[in-house]
């Protein structure tokens, strides 16, 4: 716990504002039932510093207003902090962080997860960094217009760009001059090595395992890590229990369809009944179909974390645990932010020392951020 409490915890992926938006959910919330990840004394528990809210746009549902969605996501992340002022701070920056970590205030940040928000429009990817947007992962599991995503790329009736469109490159350094971190995860294989060459500063992969551990299309190959340590780079690894372990991601494919096949067919009854459906009930079933897999163990996870550090180095391995957005299937013992310490736990069992330990929990990803500044206010300057 002294580590723990000495280091600034940052956790650069979590769903919540869709219970936010969807189910009026308080982060101020002590409810003991409360299955969620995230709450202001989950947080404390496990000495989270900061939290990057992922600003995700379901893309089927909210076809036609990808941005009204945007904004009402990123809406509710400001009204959060703006019911808990003492205890919860919006933040845009590296200073922002540190004095949110001083005052005892949980640092929110956002992320928009998905570059569908932007509606092709590099003025919206402005406003969006107007609007304290600080990092943006350019797909989602859906191909956009100008970024193929590992979650179609096999799919024949999807157009695809062969990576990232002469647009998506555009995107790409204006996500740089703005100081906004561009975020890999998710991205199709081609699309990961097109951001690599064209970014003039470090990314991130938000929420992403290793690949040779387990085999999800969506984590990380070693080369990919070693890219990543070349372009000084973070890769937060994800908690879901399919991306960190192998048996699970196995037996769950099949359970996967299956819990697929339910949701839409009770999407499509809540449409004939004139309903609309939230992320919430799907989130519902998928559990009920999840909780037939038994969890795998707390090892699986710090296994990716310990890899990371292995091929790409200690210096490009961070926490981003996709809280609250994968329907509770987290390795045992992962229930909530307050179990965050038990990494610390693991990686000293495992000999990490706590200057490593310490920059695992937050201070990698704090160094590429003060990066993507620096750049930021070059590539500003040189243009006056
Ligand atoms: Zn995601």
């Amino acid at each position: 716990m002294a580590i723990q409490n000495s280091a600034i915890v940052i956790d650069t992926h979590a769903d919540t504002p869709q219970r936010f938006v969807d189910e009026n959910f308080d982060i101020g919330s002590t409810d003991p039932r409360d299955a969620g990840h995230i709450s202001l004394d989950k947080a404390q528990r496990g000495n989270l510093g900061a939290e990057f809210f992922s600003i995700w746009v379901e893309p089927e549902t909210n076809q036609g207003h990808f941005a009204r969605r945007t904004m009402d996501l990123i809406d509710s992340v400001y009204e959060q902090a703006a019911h808990h002022p003492d205890r919860m701070m919006m933040a845009f920056s590296v200073a922002d962080i540190e004095r949110a970590h001083k005052e005892h205030r949980l640092a929110a940040l956002m992320g928009i997860e998905g570059g569908h928000s932007i509606e092709n429009d590099i003025r919206l990817l402005r406003d969006y960094y107007r609007l304290g947007v600080r990092y943006m992962t350019l797909s989602w599991s859906n191909t956009n217009e100008w970024a193929d995503s590992s979650g179609d790329i096999d799919d024949p009736k999807v157009q695809h760009h062969n990576g990232l469109t002469d647009f998506g490159k555009q995107v790409v350094l204006e996500m740089n001059r703005l100081g906004m971190i561009v975020d890999i995860s998710h991205v199709a294989d081609k699309t990961f090595w097109d951001t690599i060459a064209v970014t003039k500063a470090p990314v991130i992969a938000s929420h992403s395992s290793a690949r040779a551990l387990t085999n999800a299309p969506r984590n990380m190959t070693d080369d990919m890590l070693r890219a990543v340590a070349k372009n000084g780079g973070v890769v937060d690894v994800n908690f879901y229990s399919g991306f960190v372990d192998e048996d699970y991601r196995k037996t769950s494919e099949p359970i996967g369809k299956q819990a697929g096949d339910a949701i839409k067919a009770f999407e499509e009854k809540q449409k004939a009944e004139g309903k609309s459906v939230t992320y919430a009930e799907i989130e519902h079933i998928q559990r009920e179909w999840a909780d037939k897999i038994p969890r795998p163990p707390f090892k699986s996870l710090v296994d990716h974390i310990d890899h990371i550090a292995k091929i790409a180095g200690v210096d490009h391995v961070g926490l981003g645990s996709d809280f609250d957005g994968v329907s509770g299937q987290t390795p045992q013992g992962m229930n909530s932010a307050a179990d965050l310490p038990k990494i610390t736990q693991a990686l000293l069992d495992r000999g990490y020392g706590a200057e490593d330990i310490r920059k695992i929990l937050g201070g990698n990803v704090l160094r590429v951020f003060r990066e993507v500044e620096r750049v930021s206010h070059e590539m500003q300057a040189q243009s006056h």
